[in-house]
């Protein structure tokens, strides 16, 4: 049978325990499992029987989270790590090599416009930024040494929602796995691999945990990409030398990217998630689809409300009509358009600053994606590095601050936003 999101997002990976019977997933806050007997270890040490052997590789709580995780996205597995950014390498970790790269969206959060700038340079690999909504700049990205193409679905700082289908379309003539980070949007707004996404990444950070207690991140795998195809991804097509000459895809096909995150990416850079982030992340996404619901309703009325605002020049919402993303919502991501957006202030760098410091219900907070509304002024914080004409590129101009809309009442988020701009105004 099959069972819609609202039953599966409380289900999906969750069952009585079998040693107690317990209904909630309990969090087993536990290292090392005892084997059977020493075949039963040699078989798990070499991948020919699936179970428990060190709580850096695999952990039960952890394990149901993975499994409702790739359900709710369609994937064939999961591996949950540490971070969105942790997941982010864990993604493309098998793929890439010294001298590869990968062709990414220009539209990204700002931590992983970073990562990939900078910091994966030290592995030898690199990123080439294109405008998504540019498909020849994207094809002509792509050469021999491409392994990935890279974008968000509704993509940071909000308001751009990502055309997945003509990107897909480009990766799969050029026979290169789609990464998409669909933090923004969660299952429940968006389904990457409905769209011909290979691989999806999240923060579980934001909208999946939802509440702001938890630092998480997972990679779903697809299970639809042939890595044996091209020859280019030897991690996952040729014999693996730490597990006496395994081929992944091979020994394990749609399951060959989930069981390599897991017996190699986990074992070797160790960016495990602790079972106890698991656990808060099961509780957040039990209440995924209502909360989604609400932030997805409230982001339209404020976003609406603020547009028509004397003290406003601009906002970026896919949900509003004046959009040009607009047309893009019903396609990928029908049940609305997220919660995020930005407004662009008509007084200002300092206008902006004045709201931030005049709101009361709002936080000033460099994160998204919870219960509670926030908002950051960009160019003051995460983006002060940059110059201004990257701040503008970026989508974090000096008169722009980001708004992540709560699931408070929407009454009570404009009569906070009313009378700091009253206040940012004067
Ligand atoms: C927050 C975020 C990340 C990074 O996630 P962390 O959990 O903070 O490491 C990556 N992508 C997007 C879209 C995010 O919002």
């Amino acid at each position: 049978m099959a069972y819609g999101f609202d039953t599966l997002q409380i289900h999906a990976g969750a069952r009585p325990d079998p040693a107690t019977g317990a209904r909630q997933v309990p969090i087993y806050q536990t290292t090392a499992y005892v084997f059977r007997d020493a075949e039963h270890a040699a078989a798990l040490f070499n991948l020919q029987e699936v179970g428990y052997i060190y709580s850096r590789l695999t952990n039960p709580t952890v394990a149901a989270l993975q499994e409702r995780v790739a359900t709710l996205e369609g994937g064939a597995g999961a591996v949950c790590c540490s971070s969105g950014h942790a997941a982010q390498i864990m993604a493309l970790f098998p793929l890439m090599g010294p001298g590869l790269n990968v062709v990414v969206s220009t539209r990204l959060y700002g931590g992983s416009i970073t990562q990939f700038s900078q910091t994966i340079k030290r592995f030898g690999w690199s990123a080439r930024f294109v405008d998504f909504d540019d498909t020849d700049a994207i094809e002509a990205a792509i050469d021999k040494d491409t392994r990935a193409v890279f974008c968000e679905s509704i993509a940071n700082p909000g308001g751009y929602i990502t055309d997945l289908d003509a990107i897909s379309a480009i990766a799969d003539k050029a026979g290169l796995p789609l990464i998409v980070d669909n933090t923004s949007a969660t299952p429940y707004l968006c389904r990457p691999i409905e769209h011909g996404a290979t691989l999806v990444v999240h923060s579980m950070t934001k909208f999946l945990t939802g509440n702001g207690t938890v630092t998480g991140g997972v990679v779903v795998d697809s299970g639809q990409f042939d890595w044996s195809a091209s020859g280019k991804f030897p991690s996952l097509s040729e014999p693996e030398p730490a597990y006496h000459g395994l081929k992944f895809h091979e020994t394990f096909g749609p399951l060959a990217f989930t069981f390599h995150g897991i017996a190699v990416g986990l074992r070797d850079l160790g960016m495990t998630l602790n079972p106890q982030a698991a656990h808060y992340t099961l509780m957040g996404i039990e209440t995924l689809s209502l909360r989604m619901q609400r932030h997805c309703e409230n982001a339209e009325r404020v976003a609406g409300w603020l547009e028509k605002h004397e003290a406003v020049e601009g906002v970026t919402y896919a949900g509003l009509p004046s959009s040009p993303w607009h047309d893009r919502v019903a396609r990928i991501c029908p049940k609305g358009a997220g919660g995020l957006f930005t407004v662009a202030l008509k007084g200002g760098y300092d206008a902006c600053v004045r709201l931030v410091d005049s709101l009361e219900l709002f936080s000033h907070v460099a994160n998204l994606g919870d219960t509670r509304s926030l908002i950051i002024h960009s160019a003051s914080t995460t983006h002060r590095q940059l110059t201004e004409e990257q701040q503008v590129a970026a989508g974090a101009a000096p008169n722009v601050v980001r708004i992540s809309i709560g699931i408070e009442d929407a009454d009570d988020i404009i009569a906070d936003l009313e009378q700091a701009l009253a206040k940012a105004a004067g």
